[in-house]
């Protein structure tokens, strides 16, 4: 099977599973698993932070950092295409008591300042209003198509953050694919925001786990938080081992999956029933199909003939690039799709 679902399927290393077995391990709760404080300190270097974390998810990675920042009752502005509002569960509201409040994305991941402005009640002192306490971005923004948004963009949205005086947290879940694709080092990035969340386990490779990465105090708040979500994890040098690697080598490999998702973006804009939606940033490709054509069937026949791709929003496929997909994966993926298409076809007429 050719999996182009998510990056999320990208498999350890050998480097990685032989670096588990040498992993120096301790209880993490008590702070004594050294792998993990090894990991934590590089990830803080790297994004120019005071301190890290290791947590076991992105979810939980994005759930502790907003109940970190935001006191209960108030809101937490967010894209209405983030993964933090569309899927993760509601958990800020459900855990925290904080309201989601959804900004227009822009098609190139961008909330317009304008709009964030809109979420700001006139009068801060008027007792009707709940007051937003920290603002989440995406970067890149993932379903609009992995787009970079652009520093001169987060510069004027950080300093438009301490005017309003709350916090900016920056879902950078791809962060590093950002930095490489940019050629700029991550710090540069994650300087315009308060605190960073990123995986370990998407294109980076490893097999599980995220970073925050904040000040020294931010990140104790979330450390205690952490525990009391149940993600105090004990021998966690298991996956802090791997996640070192995945900081040391992941240059390379990041590199390449943006090379493979603009060879798989020229083949596929070499088939007339395909149109690009995007331009290729990172290492994601989106497309649609012209109309006469059935996404839905499209997808079920490609997966019969040993591709998986996804359909992000109705018309809309994604295909993401990833460490375990060669060359030749990408040749059979347009082979699958180019004999997938004919049997595609939208049957009668669709009033929906
Ligand atoms: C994958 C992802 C997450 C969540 O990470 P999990 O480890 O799957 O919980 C958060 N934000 C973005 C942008 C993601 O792509």
């Amino acid at each position: 099977m050719i999996e182009l679902r998510s990056d999320t399927f990208s498999l350890p290393s050998v480097d990685m599973l032989n670096s588990i077995s040498k992993a120096i391990l301790g209880d993490d709760v008590y702070g004594l698993d050294l792998t993990v404080k090894e990991l934590e300190k590089k990830a803080a270097n790297m994004l120019g932070k005071e301190a890290a974390i290791l947590m076991p998810s992105g979810t939980m990675a994005n759930l502790a950092s907003i109940l970190a920042h935001c006191p209960r009752g108030s809101k937490v502005l967010v894209g209405d295409k983030s993964d933090i509002y569309i899927y993760e569960a509601g958990g800020a509201s459900v855990c925290g008591g904080v309201i989601y409040e959804p900004i227009k994305t822009e098609a190139d991941g961008i909330l317009k300042i304008s709009n964030v402005e809109k979420a700001f009640p006139i009068d801060i002192h008027d007792p009707q209003f709940a007051l937003p306490s920290l603002l989440c971005i995406e970067n890149p923004s993932n379903r609009t198509g992995g787009n970079i948004l652009p520093l001169g963009y987060l510069e004027e949205l950080f300093y438009y953050t301490r005017e309003k005086e709350i916090a900016l947290h920056m879902d950078g879940a791809r962060i590093f694919n950002a930095a490489i694709a940019l050629q700029i080092p991550a710090d540069r990035i994650a300087m315009y925001a308060d605190s960073v969340q990123f995986c370990l386990s998407k294109g980076l490779s490893a097999p599980i786990g995220s970073i925050v990465a904040g000040t020294e105090q931010f990140i104790n708040k979330v450390r205690r938080i952490r525990k009391m979500l149940g993600g105090g994890m004990r021998q966690a040098g298991i996956i802090a081992a791997p996640g070192i690697v995945a900081l040391d080598n992941m240059a390379q490999t990041l590199k390449k999956d943006h090379t493979k998702a603009k060879n798989l973006a020229r083949y596929l804009s070499l088939i007339d029933e395909i149109e690009i939606n995007a331009s290729i940033e990172i290492n994601m490709v989106f497309f649609t199909l012209k109309p006469e054509y059935s996404t839905d069937k499209f997808i079920t026949t490609c997966a019969m003939f040993g591709l998986n791709i996804d359909e992000l929003e109705p018309g809309v496929i994604r295909a993401v690039l990833h460490r375990n997909i060669s060359d030749e994966d990408i040749l059979d993926t347009i082979e699958i799709i180019k004999r997938a298409i004919p049997l595609s076809k939208q049957e009668g007429r669709i009033y929906r």
